[in-house]
């Protein structure tokens, strides 16, 4: 592969990949009388979770994937949503469940998190889920953290030895990327809001990954020439944490978004669906 070429990491691509992969396992799975299915919580009206939702309903159906979407008012209370939770960990035709982050203030996001039964896990929100993504086993990592890792493996960008940093310690984001770099034996920084002498730390890294939220965060004068960028980033406008064209200019290799690690989540999503539905499937 020429280096021209390897420099955008095209997501659509490594997404297709998986999900050519997966077409013969669900067809496999069907001759057994069973269709994957993942269900989908949406609290409330942000019209982004909204779009995040209806795109992994369509990224389902598409697959011939089973996708069931649970629409919760804003006004839901802890324990109405755990209640709407526990019905479908009981339900034996769905193999996955996807609470949408973020909920509304008032909800206790992390007790509803809790409450989806770990073999339906499929995004890693569990503690359990999390530490087993830590200990470097875990069947189903949050899947945009497993969609950075697929990416580096798709393009066969090395991971050993070299230093990241990331930027963001979200605990479905920051945090289970920078275990998998380092259960990768990267090297790892992880930088937050507290941090000082952000850009200098930036400076140092091999492979940057952009987790923040916040618009063309991660300047082009922060990135070492040669360095790999990971942009996790999705604002408003499709819109990345990175601003692109100056950190293209530096970098060896960037995800842009769209089209970046946005695609590579969903069929990592849909992949530990199907996981589960191979597992559990009744
Ligand atoms: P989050 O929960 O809001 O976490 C943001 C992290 O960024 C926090 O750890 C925060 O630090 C850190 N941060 C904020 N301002 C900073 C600053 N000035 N300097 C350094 N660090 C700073 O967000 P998230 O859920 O992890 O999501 C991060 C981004 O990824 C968002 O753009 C989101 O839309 C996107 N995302 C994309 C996908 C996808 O499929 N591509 C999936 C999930 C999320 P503190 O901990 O100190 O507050």
């Amino acid at each position: 592969m020429s280096h021209a070429i390897k420099r955008i990491l095209d997501g659509n691509a490594v997404a297709s990949r998986i999900k050519e992969q997966l077409a013969p396992r669900i067809a496999k799975l069907a001759e057994r009388g069973v269709t994957p299915c993942l269900a989908t919580i949406l609290v409330g009206d942000d019209p982004s979770s909204a779009t995040y939702v209806r795109m992994k309903g369509n990224a389902c159906k598409r697959l011939g994937i089973k996708s069931i979407r649970v629409d919760l008012p804003a006004s839901t209370t802890t324990e109405e949503l755990i209640d709407a939770i526990g019905q479908l960990n009981e339900d034996k035709a769905v193999h996955g469940i996807l609470l949408q982050h973020p909920v509304p203030h008032h909800i206790d996001e992390r007790a509803a998190f809790e409450a989806i039964a770990i073999e339906k896990d499929v995004d890693g929100v569990t503690t359990l889920g999390f530490a087993q993504n830590a200990f470097g086993y875990a069947d189903y990592p949050s899947c945009t953290p497993a969609a950075i890792m697929a990416i580096l493996a798709h393009y066969e960008l090395p991971v050993r030895g070299r230093h990241a940093v990331v930027i963001g310690r979200s605990p479905i984001l920051g945090k289970p990327v920078s275990a998998m770099l380092l259960n990768a034996d990267a090297t790892v920084t992880t930088c937050h809001s507290r941090t000082e002498n952000l850009a200098d730390l930036v400076r140092l890294a091999d492979i940057v990954i952009a987790a923040v939220g916040k618009p063309n965060f991660v300047q082009g004068g922060w990135i070492k020439p040669g360095a790999v960028v990971l942009d996790a980033g999705y604002n408003p406008g499709n819109v990345g944490d990175v601003d692109y064209e100056a950190c293209l200019a530096k970098a060896s290799a960037i995800t842009p978004v769209p089209a970046g690690v946005g695609p590579v989540t969903i069929a990592t999503l849909l992949k530990h669906t199907v996981d589960a539905a191979e597992k559990f499937g009744a």
